[in-house]
C-alpha cells in the first residue's frame, strides 16, 4: 500500500522506554536503520540491541544544542544520511504553579520544545540537501486541547510545540521536509505507570473507547506520517487518544 521506508534513516529521541521505545521498534520493523536516542546510553544500547542490526543507540541530553547537532553527525555517520527524526523526548513531572520553581518550569520547557526547535535545526541541513525529509513533533493532549492540574508547565511546552511547528512547517516546505504532530491521550508507559493505578483507572473511564493507548497506537500514526505518501500533510496534527477529548461531560460517556 505504502512505499517502502526500507534503508532509510530515522532518529527517535526519547526511545529508551514508553512511546520513543514503541516508535523505534515500529520503523526497525519498516526496514530503517534507526538511531535510538536517550540520556542514558546503557538504555537506548538494549532498546537497539533489541531492534537488531539496523539499530544503534546514542546518548544525549535534547534540551542541548551540541548534543542535538552530534546526534545527527552520529546518524550521518552511521548510516550516510537522516531522512526522519521522531521528535519524542519529554517529561512530565507534576507541580502546582504555587509550588512550582522558576527552575522547574525552565526545565520541562528545555525538555520538551527547546527540544524540538534543537533537533529540527540540527536535522535540517541533511534533509534540505536530500530534498526530502519527514519530522514527526509528540505533542499531547494536555495543553492544545486539555488541562490537567500540577501540569501547567508541561502544557506550555505540549502547546508550545505545535505553534513551533506551524511555522516550522511553511519555512521547511520549500525543501521538500514536513513537519506534524501526534497528540496522544493517555498511553500506557513507563511514565505513566508512575501516575499510579487511581490516575490510570480515572483516565481509563473518562475515555469513550474505555481503554489506555498502547505505544503501537502511537507508533503507527508517526509512521504513516513519516511516508512519501503522506508528502502533501504538513504543519497538521494527530489526536490519538480514544475519543477523551470528545465527551461534553461524564454523563455524555455513558
Ligand atoms: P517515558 O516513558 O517517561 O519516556 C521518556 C523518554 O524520554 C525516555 O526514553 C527518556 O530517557 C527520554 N528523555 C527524557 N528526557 C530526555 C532528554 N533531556 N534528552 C533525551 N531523552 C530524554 O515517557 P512517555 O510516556 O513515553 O512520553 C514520551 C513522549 O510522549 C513525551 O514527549 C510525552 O510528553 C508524550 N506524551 C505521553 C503521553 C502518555 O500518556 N504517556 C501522553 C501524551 C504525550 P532518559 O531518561 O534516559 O533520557
Amino acid at each position: 500500500m505504502f512505499e517502502s521506508l526500507q534503508n532509510k534513516t530515522v532518529i527517535v529521541t526519547g526511545a529508551s522506554r514508553g512511546i520513543g521505545l514503541g516508535i523505534a521498534k515500529r520503523f526497525g520493523q519498516a526496514g530503517l536503520n534507526v538511531l535510538v536516542v536517550s540520556r542514558s546510553l546503557a538504555d537506548a544500547q538494549a532498546v537497539a540491541e533489541g531492534i537488531g542490526a539496523n539499530a544503534s543507540a546514542f546518548a544525549a541530553d535534547v534540551s542541548e544544542e551540541s548534543a542535538c547537532q552530534a546526534m545527527v553527525n552520529a546518524a550521518v555517520e552511521r548510516y550516510g544520511s537522516v531522512d526522519v527524526l521522531a521528535a519524542n523526548a519529554g517529561i512530565f513531572p507534576s507541580a502546582r504553579i504555587e509550588d512550582m520553581t522558576t527552575a522547574d518550569f525552565d526545565h520541562v520547557i528545555a525538555t520538551n520544545l527547546r527540544s524540538s526547535f534543537l533537533s529540527t535545526k540540527a536535522v535540517l541541513p541533511v534533509m534540505k540537501k536530500n530534498g526530502f525529509g519527514r519530522i514527526v513533533l509528540t505533542s499531547s493532549i494536555t495543553g492544545p486541547i486539555t488541562g490537567y492540574p500540577g501540569w501547567s508547565h508541561y502544557a506550555a511546552s505540549k502547546a508550545g510545540q505545535l505553534g513551533f511547528m506551524r511555522t516550522a512547517a511553511i519555512e521547511l516546505a520549500s525543501a521538500g521536509i514536513t513537519i506534524n504532530a501526534v497528540m496522544p491521550g493517555n498511553i500506557l508507559t513507563e511514565g505513566l505507570d508512575g501516575m499510579g493505578a487511581d490516575y490510570q483507572a480515572e483516565m481509563a473511564a473518562s475515555i469513550p473507547l474505555r481503554r489506555l493507548g498502547s505505544v503501537d497506537d502511537i507508533a503507527n500514526a508517526v509512521l504513516f506520517f513519516a511516508t512519501r505518501e503522506a508528502g502533501f500533510i504538513t504543519g497538521q496534527t494527530l489526536v490519538i487518544d480514544g475519543g477523551q477529548v470528545l465527551p461534553e461531560s461524564s454523563a455524555a460517556l455513558a
